[in-house]
């Protein structure tokens, strides 16, 4: 399986590593023709506006959305949720806009930054793993098609709609691959 990652800015190679320890093939997503060949597509931690803004001097955008549309299955961490919700309510606008919900950057306000915890998400881990979240984004609405995967504190940082899925934390940040091993689950087609 190939498994594409965003490469225009933020945490890529972490992706990467953590694809390769599952067995999978990880290739950098650099311009339009990357996606060629890919199972899915993981667009990583950064700063969305940046990523947004390359996306777009690419001509990226548009024809990456269609293929996330037509079911090329995707997974955004972090400021990836961004890029890929229909909706950010501190934000002039939205970019590949794909994802049925409402989401707030920098959620988590300058106190609490950055911070770690370690849960137990059912459905893609047996134990608890570590979440790790640095100026993170939640989920504040979302539409019908969207299943929750997991809450903290109340607030959604985790969820799936079909092909889509986002975490408002840094799986690739940790040792842990069981997340990369749901989003593989995801990719086999
Ligand atoms: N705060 C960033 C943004 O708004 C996201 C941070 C991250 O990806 N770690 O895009």
């Amino acid at each position: 399986m190939r498994i594409g990652v965003l490469s225009l800015q933020g945490g890529v190679v972490e992706h990467m590593n953590h694809i390769r320890e599952l067995g999978s093939e990880a290739v950098e997503v650099k311009k339009i023709e990357d996606i060629k060949d890919i199972n899915g597509l993981i667009f990583p931690g950064g700063e969305s506006t940046t990523i947004g803004k390359i996306l777009r001097e690419r001509d990226m955008l548009i024809p990456l959305r269609e293929r996330i549309i037509s079911g090329l299955p995707v997974w955004g961490t972090c400021a990836g949720m961004i890029l890929l919700a229909k909706e950010i309510e501190n934000d002039e606008h939205t970019h590949l806009s794909v994802m049925d919900i409402r989401v707030r950057r920098n959620a988590y306000g300058r106190q609490i930054n950055s911070f770690e915890i370690t849960e137990r998400i059912k459905g893609v881990s047996e134990n608890p793993i570590p979440l790790v979240f640095i100026r993170a984004p939640y989920i504040i609405s979302y539409g019908d098609d969207v299943k929750i995967i997991h809450m903290v504190n109340g607030n959604i940082v985790a969820a799936r709609q079909n092909n889509i899925l986002v975490t408002s934390f840094h799986p690739e940040l940790t040792e842990n691959i069981e997340f990369h091993k749901y989003f593989l689950s995801m990719c086999i087609i």
